[in-house]
């Protein structure tokens, strides 16, 4: 629920207001903004009654918001959420963002390298998993802390930011340390004390829809991040188990235009495990920029025939120019450009 104040309503006022929301046993959350503060209500599960709010000074109008997740809902806030990472890449503004590197992080060579060459194509986010979620126990798993020190290194050296994933509450705080946006993969969705846990960091949070999980799913997942204080979400839809097996996944691209109807989330696509063909990986992406994603996550590697990971949906470097040439003419007719290059090195640390 929200209570919305009169226009320049006095200090006084909304004290009254958040303490009697404490004292009904809700948390509450003001939040001031360009016209008027409104302040939140949070912890409620069904509709709050409201008349003890009402009658308080200044209260100009009560909002029940309606949808099961609250604080993600566009019904609490109107405005689209932007989340500025330090080398100043703005995700969820009017600029699609690109996020591009190979699906794990293998060696130093191949993570600088391919850093280099990403930064030189026009990305701004570098992507790599440390910790890999992989369907079988046998499979690469990841070089764990070693990897965070090389994307550490790569962002040192690039001043691309990093997005690297958490798979499991115990390395929450670790991934914090060296990322600047923590994912959470599509097996993760739903797992409620890894989404605390990385919620609680205050990091920027990368959240992929889960393999079967409705839009309703994806937003609740990320109401549990939100109710952790943490507004930075950027949602991710990377596919839904679909039955056919031309492609690896359904990228559900519908998601897009729904979630920013029901959310002030921003969302992007990633068309490489969406798809699961590197041939279909470019074309997914025009799509997905051009039904108005607000970044791609794209998997490149300096020699996918020899990526220890999803090899075959990742793009040689290459493949990855002409996707951004592409994409950038379809988000000029949209009337949105890509995220300018990053041109003068932007100090990043090491560590954070
Ligand atoms: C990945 O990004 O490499 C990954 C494992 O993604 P997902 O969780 O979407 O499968
Ligand atoms: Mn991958």
């Amino acid at each position: 629920m929200l209570v919305v104040m009169r226009h320049g309503a006095p200090e006084e006022s909304i004290r009254r207001v958040v303490e009697a929301i404490r004292e009904m046993g809700y948390q509450a959350r003001p939040m001031p903004g360009r016209q008027r503060t409104a302040i939140g209500l949070i912890g409620n599960d069904g509709k709050v009654d409201s008349n003890r709010l009402e009658a308080l000074p200044d209260v100009l109008q009560i909002i029940h918001v309606t949808q099961p997740y609250k604080q993600v809902s566009r019904e609490w806030r109107d405005e689209p959420t932007v989340i500025t990472l330090d080398n100043g890449t703005r995700v969820g503004g009017p600029d699609v963002v690109l996020m591009a590197g190979p699906c794990s992080v293998e060696s130093e060579e191949q993570i600088l390298s391919v850093a280099h060459r990403l930064r030189g194509s026009g990305a701004t986010v570098l992507r790599g998993g440390a910790f890999k979620p992989r369907t079988s126990p046998y499979a690469f798993q990841g070089l764990g802390r070693k990897g965070l020190e090389l994307l550490a290194l790569a962002r040192a050296e690039t001043g691309m930011a990093i997005v690297t994933e958490a798979l499991e509450t115990d390395t929450v705080e670790v991934v914090a340390e060296f990322a600047d946006i923590i994912q959470i993969g599509a097996r993760n969705m739903q797992n409620y004390p890894l989404l605390r846990r990385a919620g609680r960091t205050g990091r920027p949070i990368l959240l992929k829809r889960g393999l079967a999980a409705t839009i309703n799913e994806l937003l609740l997942s990320a109401e549990y991040i939100l109710a952790e204080g943490n507004d930075k979400v950027i949602l991710c839809e990377r596919g839904i188990r679909g039955f056919d097996e031309h492609t690896r996944n359904l990228l559900d691209l519908t998601a897009i235009p729904v979630v920013h109807a029901l959310s002030h989330l921003p969302i992007v696509a990633d068309p490489s495990h969406g798809t699961g063909v590197r041939a279909k990986v470019t074309p997914m992406a025009r799509a997905a920029v051009a039904a108005g994603a607000d970044g791609l996550l794209i998997e490149v590697h300096p020699q996918p025939d020899r990526a220890l990971s999803d090899g075959v949906q990742s793009l040689w470097p290459q493949q990855f120019d002409e996707l951004v040439h592409q994409v950038s003419l379809i988000a000029e007719a949209i009337g949105r450009k890509l995220t300018p290059p990053l041109t003068s090195h932007v100090a990043m640390p090491a560590q954070r």
